[in-house]
């Protein structure tokens, strides 16, 4: 593996504009659990419900009572991983950079990376639909104490995490800075990502017809391995630190 290694390092240091492209492979690295497949999320809690604008915006008291249970406790108790932590590190060394993610969980902000488009949004911030004033999950989460569904402050409207749900588009205008990314650079690096979910997978994919370098680093293998100019089947909290240490050392 060491040749690959320091064949997609020298690939990162040779190029003008090297941006990374993340799914929930990475962050279940850090014990946050996938949606979809064995052991997954939506195995045990119905996406229609749990998930779902209709359902949401019909009695948000489930979602709440999930954000409670299961989404808050669990987003308190991960931290970035060795994966997360390299790829901060590439940001501040300057080879990478932006990170767009399919993570709604935050941990490529809190390991360090400095410019993050999350293309689904993120669970870190709560807004209220009628004044859109903003709330931490920790002041969310106290609210739930005494109402659920919780109310804003200010203008008692209703409140929703800034995710993407079910049955919604992405933000055209995240979306639109994710494809200039996907336009503009030379490298991209795929990590952690199945690459079965559209439109994000057009991402690297649109990157590569414009002839950018893809490095596709992920535990299974992925539909779109015969693009890509190297793939490692690993974890990327093996890989990750390794292309940094060979980055130093180059
Ligand atoms: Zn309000």
């Amino acid at each position: 593996m060491m040749d690959v290694i320091k064949a997609i390092a020298s690939s990162i240091k040779n190029s003008k504009y090297a941006v990374a492209f993340t799914g929930a492979g990475i962050s279940s690295e850090s014990g946050i659990p996938t949606y979809r497949g064995e052991g997954g999320l939506w195995t045990k809690y119905d996406p229609n419900i749990y998930a779902n604008v209709y359902y949401f915006n019909k009695d948000p008291s489930y979602y709440w009572n999930f954000f409670r249970e299961v989404r808050f406790p669990m987003l308190k108790k991960v931290k970035p991983n060795k994966a997360h932590i390299a790829m901060a590190e590439m940001d501040v060394a300057g080879y990478l950079k932006t990170v767009i993610t399919q993570n709604i969980d935050g941990l490529h902000q809190e390991a360090g990376s400095s410019s993050v488009i999350e293309l689904h949004g993120t669970t870190r911030i709560i807004h209220c639909m009628s004044c859109s004033k903003e709330y931490s999950m920790d002041e969310a989460f106290s609210k739930l104490e005494t109402e659920i569904p919780p109310r804003c402050s200010e203008c008692k409207g209703k409140l929703r995490p800034a995710v993407v749900f079910f049955g919604e588009t992405l933000d055209p205008q995240i979306l639109r800075s994710a494809y200039e990314e996907a336009e503009n650079c030379d490298f991209i690096l795929s990590v952690g990502s199945s690459l079965v979910v559209f439109p994000a997978a057009d991402i690297p994919v649109k990157a590569k017809q414009r002839g950018a370098t893809l490095v596709i680093i992920n535990k299974e293998s992925t539909p779109l391995d015969h693009l890509a100019d190297h793939v490692i089947n690993e974890e990327a909290g093996n890989v990750l630190p390794q292309i940094v240490q060979s980055l130093k050392e180059s």
